[in-house]
């Protein structure tokens, strides 16, 4: 799931689930940064070969909506190649200099889908009838003043016909893989969208998965939670959790969080080595409200001299 039309500088109108965990869950500079600032952090090596996957499935899961013969496997790693060297082109030179750029972003993108395509978890997807792949939901039921929506990967039903949300996820490795409670806001949001649109029957269980991909383990499928009133409170805490930093401007670091690092954030030079993009040198509440005094947005993201 990603999130909606990209917003210019300081033009944030929308949650998604990327935005809330981010916010949340992740590191509130980097949301401040990314979303309100309208910086550019540019993809990484990783988010850009997991895009390559998520095409190649869609394609996948496109065909057999339409009825038509499943790609073979040389076009899945066409498309997954493809896509992740055109979102690797927007890897920021300097970070693809350190961490890899496209080319590496193509390779590892070959590398998630034919995993994928192996496994046994495409083989269990075989049994399932997608309805739609990458539809976007949107809903005004939110107890704040912005919506929440997103895309999502996959809609459907699983081989009892049950409505089922699926998420594709690249990953490192599995491990982080093994427990739906440490994945409970994006299962949240997901389960929240669907109960708002026209899939729903307003009387039927819906349920959630995650189909994890790994390049060096294998996939798996990690089962998520149902769709129960809970869900509702869940999400509307959240977003007002979420709706009272922005509003009070409270945008911390978090070094601490696991993907504070060189390896994950496009940010890390300008934040923690240098402090160029640190608080000592940005104010939110003033590039909230008078954008000009942030650098532009496609230029200097990094903070890589
Ligand atoms: S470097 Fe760390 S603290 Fe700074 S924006 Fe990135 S994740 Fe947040």
């Amino acid at each position: 799931m990603s999130d909606g039309p990209k917003r210019g500088r300081g033009q944030f109108d929308g949650w998604s689930k990327s935005s809330l965990k981010s916010l949340l869950e992740g590191c509130s500079w980097q949301w401040a940064l990314t979303r309100l600032a309208g910086m550019a952090g540019g993809s990484t090596p990783h988010s850009a070969a997991g895009t390559g996957m998520h095409a190649a499935i869609e394609w996948h899961e496109q065909r057999r909506i339409d009825g038509e013969p499943l790609p073979e496997f040389w076009e899945l790693l066409w498309e997954a190649s493809s896509e992740a060297y055109r979102d690797g082109e927007n890897i920021p030179a300097d970070f693809a200099a350190i961490h890899g750029g496209a080319d590496v972003a193509a390779q590892w993108a070959c590398g998630l889908t034919t995993t994928w395509y192996d496994s046994k978890v495409r083989e269990q997807l075989l049994t399932y009838t997608p309805l739609a792949v990458e539809p976007h939901l949107e809903t005004e039921r939110t107890p704040g003043p912005n919506t929440l929506r997103g895309y999502l990967d996959w809609v459907g039903r699983d081989a009892d016909g049950v409505l089922t949300v699926i998420d594709y996820k690249s990953a490192s490795g599995l491990q982080r893989w093994n427990n739906p409670d440490h994945h409970l806001l994006e299962a949240a949001v997901y389960l929240y969208l669907v109960s708002t649109s026209d899939y729903w029957s307003g009387d039927e269980p819906i349920r959630m998965e995650w189909h994890v991909v790994s390049r060096k383990d294998d996939a798996k499928i990690l089962e998520g939670q149902t769709f129960s009133p809970d869900i509702i409170g869940f999400v509307h805490d959240r977003l007002a959790e979420a709706q009272a930093v922005v509003d009070g401007n409270k945008f911390i670091p978090n070094p601490s969080w696991g993907l504070c690092s060189q390896r994950w954030c496009t940010f890390y030079h300008g934040c923690q080595t240098t402090g160029i993009l640190g608080p000592d040198h940005i104010d939110f509440d003033l590039a909230s409200r008078r954008a000009a005094s942030l650098p532009a947005p496609d230029a200097g993201a990094t903070g890589i001299p």
